[in-house]
C-alpha cells in the first residue's frame, strides 16, 4: 500500500510540500499525492515489475533501489477534478511552483517519471528568491558559495570573490 501520509515524510519535505499544495491550490490546481515515503518492502516490491518474479512480464515502474521515497524525501502526485483522478493536469505549472519551494522534477531533466518530486537539496530556503538564480549561478561557477546567503560580507571575502571573478573571465 502507498503512504501518502505527509507526516512520514522529512521535517523539512514535509514543509516543501505543504508550501507547494497552497501555491497549486492558489492556481487552482487540485493535486492528488498518491506516494511519499515508501518502506524499503514496497520498494522491492515495486522493482519487481519487469524484472522478476510474478511482475516480470509487467511494465517497469522504477529505475533504482535507492528512490528518495525511502528517506522521506520524495512525493508522486496527479490531479483531481471533480474528485476525478487523473494525469491530464498543468504539469509544467506545478513543476515551475515545486522549483519556487525547493523541489525538484526529475521529469524537467530526464524526461521520465512526471508524477515525481523531490526534496532538492542545492536549494537554500533562506536565499530570497530575487537572488536564488544568481546564488545558485556564482556557486555552479564556484566564484562564491550559496550557502550563508544572509551574512554580512567582510572586505576580505569580497577581494576573494572579485579575485575570482577575475579570473573566471580572464581564463
Ligand atoms: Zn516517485
Amino acid at each position: 500500500m502507498a503512504n501518502r501520509d505527509l507526516n512520514a515524510l522529512t521535517p523539512e519535505m514535509k514543509k516543501r510540500v505543504e508550501r507547494w499544495l497552497k501555491k497549486c491550490a492558489e492556481h487552482g490546481i487540485d493535486i492528488l499525492i498518491t506516494e511519499g515515503r515508501r518502506s524499503q518492502a514496497r520498494q522491492k516490491f515495486l522493482y519487481s515489475f519487469g524484472r522478476y518474479g510474478i511482475n516480470r512480464t509487467k511494465a517497469k515502474v522504477t529505475w533504482t533501489m535507492k528512490s528518495n521515497h525511502l528517506t522521506g524525501n520524495a512525493i508522486d502526485f496527479g490531479f483531481l477534478d471533480n474528485g476525478k483522478f487523473h494525469y491530464n493536469g498543468p504539469w509544467d505549472t506545478c513543476y515551475d511552483i515545486a522549483e519556487k519551494v525547493g523541489l525538484k522534477s526529475l521529469y524537467r531533466k530526464y524526461k521520465t517519471d512526471r508524477p515525481h518530486l523531490e526534496f532538492d537539496e542545492e536549494w537554500n530556503d533562506d536565499t530570497p528568491e530575487w537572488a536564488r538564480d544568481s546564488m545558485k549561478y556564482l556557486d555552479k561557477k564556484k566564484i562564491m558559495s550559496n550557502k550563508r546567503p544572509n551574512d554580512p560580507i567582510t572586505r576580505a571575502e569580497i577581494a576573494v570573490v572579485a579575485h575570482r571573478i577575475i579570473k573566471h573571465l580572464t581564463k
